[in-house]
């Protein structure tokens, strides 16, 4: 893998400008499939996070005054520059996150890309003005947005939160993942080509527990908008509580695919078991859990099996491959942990396991787990690998409360040959989004959780909405 120019960085991106960090220290990027250093960044302190909300909070009267169309259409040429980019975007999101070249291209870009777009097509559309009786109700950005995001989707999730941000008016100040802070450099480039005006978007990357906890914290931010795991989301709510800022939680997820009796079962399990394997099953929406009625079971299991060991794991550069690597050491350990959990709880391994394949590269084999017992962590806990349970329910009502007794609510799937069965049984779920027979992802609709799955919600009018006042004026 070559070393591009574009991934050795050590800047942050503050008042239109790249400098250094005024701590003067920078990290590595690893390609998790390689283990060998493909980059640095910038990593940053308190005193570039002062800098960068004085820099927001300068463009932000500017850039709140500007009617949506004008930000829209400022914002539709930065996606213009983005949309060129396309193999640098893949390639580097290949390269820091380990996505297969394939996954990189269609889920993590186009799909950023779209719900970026999806973003501009509805910010016009939003009722930012409103009679209500004697009142006109207007919808006004709150200010300064904090914007803090993980490693598993990196330009997904940057676009997925300042896309909302930036149409709603409020100016940034972004944190990426340690991990993962190429792509976010990227948009910088490309923001900085497209003529997004000084300030509007600053880069502070560095450690979540100061340049994270500080932005957080900040009294000149209005409001902090984190994806990320469900633990540090309340430290920041506590880092934020004493200012009275808004804070938006983006949060971990256990999700379940519900096969109903009538589903045509080797179709649900099979893209089930593709739901919960894509990025390596490191995605907060991941179906990890698989349901199906108990006269099914042995079928499931078994056509469960099938599927994932059809799967390809290694070289994320190759268009054959299905799986890479986890993102670093650490989460290889944490997923192994959980499966380790698991068996010593009763669990049956029925394909993969705690076997570390062999190296360079974070790798986990995809792994079955059936027989779990019903109080076992695992059905519970967010492994964040590529691990799925398949469980057996008695009837529908059973199914909905195995479901709704985790904590998190992030996303689900049923299939049934009845649209009307399985929508009926969607309503019951307590979770921010389903998708009936593998419906297509829209990139306009609200995302977010119910639960520790956190309080906000991401994409289209809804993630415009969660960087809006609202003001009553009567007349
Ligand atoms: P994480 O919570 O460790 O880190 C997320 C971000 O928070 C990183 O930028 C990190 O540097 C920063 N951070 C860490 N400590 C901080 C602190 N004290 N104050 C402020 N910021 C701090 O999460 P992760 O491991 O990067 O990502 C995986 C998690 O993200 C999973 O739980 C996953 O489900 C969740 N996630 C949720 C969504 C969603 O839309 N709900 C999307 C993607 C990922």
């Amino acid at each position: 893998m070559s070393l591009r120019a574009e991934w050795q960085r050590s800047e942050v991106h503050v008042d239109g400008k790249w400098r250094a960090a005024r701590t003067g220290k920078t990290g590595v990027v690893e390609n998790p499939a390689t283990e060998q250093v493909i980059g640095t960044t910038a990593d940053a302190g308190t005193d570039d996070v002062d800098d960068a909300v004085r820099a927001a909070r300068g463009a932000f009267a500017g850039w709140a005054m500007l009617p949506v169309q004008e930000r829209v259409d400022m914002l539709r040429a930065w996606h213009g520059v983005l949309a060129a980019r396309h193999e640098l975007l893949v390639a580097t999101t290949v390269a820091e996150v380990g996505a297969p070249v394939v996954v990189a291209s269609e889920a993590h870009v186009d799909m950023g890309l779209a719900v970026f777009e999806a973003y501009l097509d509805e910010g016009p559309l939003l009722a930012w003005e409103e009679q209500v009786r004697t009142s006109v109700v207007l919808r006004e950005p709150i200010g300064v947005a904090a914007c803090i995001t993980p490693w598993n989707w990196p330009l997904y999730q940057v676009l997925a939160k300042i896309g909302g941000a930036l149409v709603a008016g409020c100016t940034v100040v972004l944190k990426p993942a340690e991990l993962t802070p190429l792509s976010a450099y990227l948009l910088l480039d490309a923001a900085v080509e497209a003529g997004l005006p000084a300030g509007v978007l600053n880069l502070v990357p560095g450690k979540g527990s100061v340049v994270g906890e500080a932005m957080a914290a900040h009294p000149d931010v209005d409001v902090v908008s984190f994806t990320g795991s469900t633990g540090v989301g309340a430290r920041v709510s506590i880092a934020a509580a004493p200012s009275i800022k808004r804070v938006c939680l983006e949060l971990g997820g256990k999700s379940s695919s519900i096969v109903l009796h009538d589903a045509d079962l080797a179709v649900a399990v099979s893209a089930s078991m593709a739901g919960a394997m894509l990025n390596s099953g490191q995605t907060c929406s991941a179906w990890s859990r698989l349901l199906v009625p108990r006269e099914m079971y042995a079928d499931a299991v078994n056509l469960a099996t099938q599927s994932v060991s059809g799967m390809r794991v290694g070289d994320p550069t190759d268009r054959e491959t299905d799986l890479g690597p986890l993102v670093s050491e650490g989460q290889r350990t944490t997923v192994l942990e959980h499966v380790a959990r698991a068996v010593e709880e009763g669990a049956r391994v029925v394909c993969g396991g705690t076997d570390r394949l062999p190296g360079p590269g974070h790798f986990v084999a995809p792994t079955v787990l059936a027989d779990v017992p019903d109080d076992a962590a695992i059905l519970r806990d967010e492994v964040f690998g590529p691990v799925v349970t398949v469980e057996a329910y008695d009837d529908e009502n059973d199914a909905v409360r195995r479901v709704n007794a985790t904590p998190y609510g992030l996303h689900g799937a049923v299939w049934s040959t009845s649209d009307d069965r399985a929508f009926a049984l969607a309503r019951q779920l307590r979770t921010g989004q389903v998708d009936i027979n593998g419906a297509a992802f829209n990139p306009a609709a609200p995302f977010g959780g119910y639960g520790r799955s956190g309080n906000g919600r991401e994409m289209g009018r809804w993630g415009i909405e969660d960087f809006l006042e609202t003001k009553s004026v009567q007349r």
